[in-house]
């Protein structure tokens, strides 16, 4: 007999399917990590653009972060090929920026107005209030808002200069489409598809965008995980979310709950980690990975933050079969053969930026190679900035050689000041990955890198260790991963001699940002903490995490340096699959 006839929707299962083959109008679709929710999106666009004719130039697809627009790009450009040149996949603020280019008239601008870095922000808006102190206000307020007359003054130096903010980027299309409806209506018929993922983590602005852009039963998919809701801390609300189905009335509401991403240990545990703050009690999440009797998750208590990191290099280690110290120039590791595993198969999750220093000095001990990112703004970084502002004056070329020659030059000119070169290497590093896409196109690069948090410059490609802040980590997955500084006061986080929370969006928030760090792991998961850490220079004692409270014992499984060098891989029981 004929083989049936392959379809973009072979490999889903039937609740994915559903969602996939959902008609238009809008689409929710609620699920817990590794369920498949971006995976499903990605099959979803496919079966409409290959299966029904629905033309691909309808469709905006909206993701949170460049890195994640990136992947979905190259996954539909490998189901659809040359049609899926015509989607349009960006984040918010990259159709901001998409939307000002082509109506800059409207806004006051000229045709290549640029992007305000945060230095020339914080320039003008201490000038505009009076003081640095004033300035900086001025743009907290911003965010969050509440505009004064003031504000209004530095927007207006900011058009003077030809340029828009971060903030801007999205607040002008909101402005320029909420003021003129058949602008709104030329955008809506030009995207009659839209689908955002992540959806939990949308701010106000940007649902009045998208508003904007959508009919009350327009066919608008949003993807989702109340649970995994953690930028609260920065103006998203999850209420959104969970209000979908009363903005969009006849919403149709799809619910994935089988976890095809981790082992069943893993998600169970992480099922308990959210359950006193979950937004969707009671839901399902369940394994269905093929893993018979999955190791516990490891749980090491260090002394020191230092001891912590060494034991995480070490780990690193041992599960890659102990040849991590002679491997670092010949290329992928695969360990002795158990698992398969190489560098780039771990990730080290940190709730502070901070963390990561005692982690790297570690790793640098131990030749461990690994690639830093958070969820910062690329230009918040000064070797980026001086990077970009050396490649403005630089002549023609392939950018990523002006990238290299920039990066060798100002090293040159700085020799000496090792912390500043060392800053322009990793900066060289960060905008390399970007500068590839970009070709020759050196505004786009500024752009970009205007636009771009670091986590954006997350190479999948280079077999390094990930070191990523647990908000930089969303959406990601790796084999191994190590949850480091499991301690009250870090998760929760305080600062350092407070005893409240400061974030405003408090513990469950907190609790939520742990819940997505475990939901990354898909075979071996570490929580580790120190009994006494270092913090803006004073050492204390900590207490652990509440949150491992709710981790049944019989999950997890204490770990040290000791069984560390006992349990050598051969070890059946340490096997990974
Ligand atoms: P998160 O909430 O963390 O963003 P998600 O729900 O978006 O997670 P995906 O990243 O789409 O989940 O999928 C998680 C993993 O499970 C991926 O490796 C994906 O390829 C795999 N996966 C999803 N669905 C299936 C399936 N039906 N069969 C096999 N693998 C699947
Ligand atoms: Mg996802």
């Amino acid at each position: 007999a004929a083989p049936p006839a392959r379809s973009v929707l072979d490999g889903l299962d039937p609740q994915q399917r559903a969602a996939a083959e959902a008609p238009g109008g809008p689409l929710l679709i609620v699920a817990g990590p590794g369920t498949g929710k971006t995976r499903t999106l990605t099959r979803r666009i496919a079966h409409l653009v290959a299966e029904q004719d629905v033309a691909a130039a309808g469709f905006l697809a909206i993701t949170f972060t460049r890195r994640a627009a990136e992947e979905l790009s190259e996954r539909l450009g490998d189901l659809l090929g040359e049609r899926a040149r015509d989607l349009t996949v960006a984040t918010f603020h990259r159709l901001g920026l998409l939307l000002l280019r082509e109506q800059y008239e409207r806004a006051g601008l000229s045709a290549d107005f640029g992007i305000a870095d945060t230095a020339q922000q914080r320039e003008i808006a201490a000038v505009v209030a009076g003081s640095e102190k004033e300035g900086r206000r001025l743009l907290d307020r911003r965010d969050s808002d509440e505009a004064t007359e003031e504000d209004a003054a530095y927007e207006r130096r900011l058009r003077e200069l030809d340029l828009v903010d971060f903030t801007d980027l999205v607040a002008l299309p909101v402005r320029l489409l909420g003021a003129d409806p058949e602008l709104a209506e030329h955008y809506r018929r030009r995207w009659p598809w839209i689908s955002v993922d992540e959806y939990q983590d949308v701010d106000e602005r940007q649902y009045t965008l998208l508003r904007l852009l959508t009919a009350p039963d327009g066919n608008l998919t949003a993807i989702g995980d109340p649970d995994q809701a953690i930028y609260g801390f920065r103006g998203a609300d999850v209420g959104f979310f969970l209000r979908f189905t009363a903005d969009f009335p006849g919403a149709a509401t799809v619910r994935l709950g089988r976890n095809y991403r981790s082992n069943a240990t893993i998600v169970d545990a992480a099922v308990h980690a959210i359950a006193p703050a979950s937004l969707l009690p009671g839901r399902e999440l369940r394994a269905v990975g093929d893993f018979s009797d999955p190791p516990r998750i490891g749980l090491h208590t260090a002394a020191d933050e230092k001891a912590e990191a060494s034991f995480v290099a070490r780990s690193i280690d041992r599960l890659l079969g102990g040849t991590s110290w002679h491997s670092l120039d010949s290329g992928r590791v695969t360990g002795d053969g158990d698992g398969g595993l190489s560098f780039s198969d771990f990730c080290v999750l940190y709730r502070t930026d901070a963390q990561s220093e005692a982690i790297m000095r570690a790793f640098n001990t131990a030749g461990v190679p690994y690639q830093k990112r958070s969820h910062d703004r690329l230009l918040a970084r000064p070797g980026v900035r001086m990077v970009a502002d050396e490649l403005a004056h630089h002549a023609q070329g392939p950018l990523v050689e002006q990238v290299r020659s920039a990066v060798a030059l100002l090293c040159e000119r700085h020799a000496g000041d090792e912390e500043l070169c060392t800053d322009l290497r990793t900066a060289g590093e960060l905008v390399r990955p970007l500068a590839a896409e970009c070709g020759e196109d050196l505004s786009e690069l500024l752009s970009a890198l205007a636009m771009g948090a670091e986590v954006d410059a997350l190479d999948p490609r280079a077999d390094r260790v990930a070191l990523l802040t647990l908000h930089a980590a969303k959406g990601l997955e790796f084999p191994v991963v190590f949850l480091v500084g499991c301690e009250d006061g870090l998760l929760p986080f305080r600062l350092p001699g407070e005893g409240r929370i400061s974030s405003g969006a408090g513990e469950d928030e907190e609790r939520r940002l742990f819940f997505v760090g475990m939901t990354r792991a898909q075979q071996r998961l570490y929580l580790s903490r120190a009994r006494r850490r270092t913090r803006r220079g004073t050492a204390s004692d900590t207490a652990p995490s509440p949150f491992l409270d709710a981790l049944d014992a019989g999950l997890t499984m204490p770990v040290d340096e000791e069984s560390a060098v006992r349990k050598r891989p051969r070890d059946r029981q340490m096997r990974l699959l």
